[in-house]
């Protein structure tokens, strides 16, 4: 079968260092990237995503989202491997049931792009992903259990798969009454816009649940009038889209910054949703905000936005029943917990 173009697009994908660095005008830069962070987990990245790129900017904050750095090597207590505690609750089907009404399903390991900063880099999802076996085994974890009321389709990236597998999945929730929503966490429709095609459209609007895309984007500059085409599209599906970031040094840690994504997301049609404290995965350390500055950065833009345009600040905790918002140190609260 021809691929798509979006397929073809993705296939086009930059995956080496060198080639990235040359494409910016930025060879010297070479000396800090480290071969054993890229064996670990390869450089990806679009080359639309790489267009949007300021060349001969070392300090280009989507370049440090996906240049494997010598950084990411040194050991950092405190960074480890499964900082979400996902190994535990993963049961083995792709299915992660962690909070209530809310199934997650680890759709496909795939992903258009490799942020450094994912806990994914130690995780690559090979076989347990709830696709993999044509969906059996997610469907009657769902079946089974009358309390689950929204379908999360997370990864890996879902719209990774064609549409044709994604489609699969939603023709047997047809005949789950308790199934009442619909969720889909994908970076696609900002790294690789092309994926959000008149197919994929077609199998949105005729899903019978409100539906939710959540999409990534960290700064405001990972928008261009592409990835405002993809957004304009899900919305004319009859999606809601929001955007969920992560807070990175070096990325987006000002309020400027911050500031400068709320108000750009919305021109394309998203709101903010949630604002991430990074995930204490190991190769990640660099880029970690202290508490005292995620919440002073978030008081900041709290009191200069409209209240829609500020995200929630929140850290995933193993074994909590939601994603934790961050508080204050001495309020009573425990702003850092130990894992
Ligand atoms: C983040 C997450 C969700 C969704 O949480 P919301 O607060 O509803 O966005 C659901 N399940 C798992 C396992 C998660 O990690
Ligand atoms: S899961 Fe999301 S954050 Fe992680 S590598 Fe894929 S696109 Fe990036």
């Amino acid at each position: 079968m021809q691929p798509s173009r979006w397929q073809q697009a993705w296939r086009e994908a930059i995956r080496d260092p060198r080639e990235l660095l040359s494409v910016l005008g930025l060879p010297a830069l070479a000396l800090q990237v480290s071969a054993e962070a890229a064996a670990q987990f390869p450089l990806r990245v679009p080359r639309g995503f790489v267009a949007r790129m300021r060349p001969g900017d070392p300090h280009d904050p989507l370049l440090r989202q996906v240049l494997p750095l010598d950084a990411e090597m040194q050991p950092v207590p405190g960074f480890g491997l499964d900082a979400v505690g996902d190994a535990a609750a993963r049961a083995g089907h792709g299915v992660i049931h962690k909070y209530e009404g809310r199934a997650l399903l680890v759709a496909t390991g795939s992903c258009a792009v490799h942020c450094r900063y994912c806990f994914r880099r130690h995780f690559p999802y090979a076989e347990e992903t709830a696709a993999a076996a044509g969906w059996r085994d997610a469907i009657e974890v769902i079946r089974a259990d009358p309390g689950i009321h929204e379908v999360l389709l997370s990864g890996g990236d879902p719209l990774s798969l064609a549409t044709r597998k994604l489609s699969e999945l939603t023709d047997a929730l047809r005949g789950i009454g308790h199934v009442r929503r619909l969720r889909i966490h994908t970076r696609l429709p900002i790294v690789l816009p092309e994926r959000i095609d008149a197919e994929l459209c077609r199998w949105l609007s005729g899903l019978p649940w409100p539906v939710v895309v959540v999409v990534h984007a960290n700064h405001a500059n990972e928008f261009d009038a592409s990835v405002d085409g993809a957004i304009r599209a899900l919305r004319e599906a009859g999606a809601t889209v929001l955007n969920q970031a992560v807070l990175l040094r070096g990325v987006n840690d000002d309020v400027d910054t911050l500031a400068a994504l709320a108000e750009r997301g919305l021109a394309a049609g998203v709101l903010p949703y949630y604002l991430h404290q990074l995930d204490r995965v190991a190769g990640a350390a660099h880029f970690e905000v202290p508490d005292a500055t995620a919440l002073a950065l978030h008081a900041a833009l709290v009191a200069r936005q409209s209240g829609y345009l500020v995200p929630r600040l929140v850290r995933e905790v193993a074994g909590d029943v939601s994603k934790r918002p961050l508080h204050a140190a001495g309020d009573g609260r425990d702003p850092h917990p130990v894992a």
